[in-house]
């Protein structure tokens, strides 16, 4: 008989979505650069070594910015984003066990349908999608979204390490994935988990998974 009885058992992980599920900073860098070409570098090259579109030195201009938000706000843009192949196979495996709590998005609410399109055509396991409202603007908010359901989290993965900013007494483990050159100088608080690759993620979530109660 199935029981949901379990004490102390928590639901499991929240997990971001943007360059984490799909390469959502990639393809905004091909979109710019077919408009805005940058010398000797390819859209790619620009990826590993900015990270994010809105670092690129020669993209600091108004035409590029515009760009840049338009494409992150267009249903069209986000509903052809591919999925990250490595990370579905890693979700899946995590989702079969149960231990997918959300997905939980900076994308505002008028991206929550097609994010739950998305979700659903490439196969993601169901899970409750938590979108951004408009006025929320701390990069730590998704930590913060579960203060109040510490019960039911394990923790967060995000690509981002400002999503971790001030919340080191947060009862959550917190993983980090990003393998861009940007962020490999940074070292994290030693409560942040960092990890390179979906590989990586996934023997940690195992880890901490055999030493949960
Ligand atoms: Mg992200």
């Amino acid at each position: 008989m199935h029981t949901n009885q379990e004490p102390n058992r928590r639901l499991g992980w929240a997990v971001d979505i943007d360059d984490m599920l799909c390469p959502t900073a990639l393809r905004v860098i091909e979109e710019v650069f077919e408009i805005f070409p940058v010398e000797n570098i390819t859209p790619k090259e620009l990826r590993d070594r900015y990270d994010q579109p809105g670092n690129v030195p020669a993209w600091q201009e108004e035409g590029p910015k515009k760009l840049m938000s338009e494409l992150l706000n267009d249903r069209q843009f986000m509903a052809m984003l591919p999925v990250n192949p490595e990370a579905l196979d890693v979700i899946q495996r995590i989702g079969d066990q149960g231990l997918i709590h959300a997905f939980i998005t900076s994308r505002l609410h008028d991206l929550k349908a097609v994010t739950e399109e998305w979700l659903v055509k490439h196969d993601l396991p169901q899970a409750r999608l938590i979108t951004r409202h408009f006025g929320e603007r701390n990069p730590n908010w998704k930590l913060r979204h579960f203060d109040t359901e510490t019960d039911k989290v394990i923790g967060l993965l995000d690509n981002s390490p400002d999503a971790f900013l001030d919340t080191e007494k947060l009862d959550f483990k917190k993983i980090w994935l990003n393998e861009t050159e940007w962020w490999a100088a940074l070292s994290p608080p030693p409560e942040i988990i960092k990890c390179r690759t979906w590989g990586e993620v996934e023997l940690v979530l195992l880890e901490i998974q055999m030493r949960l109660p």
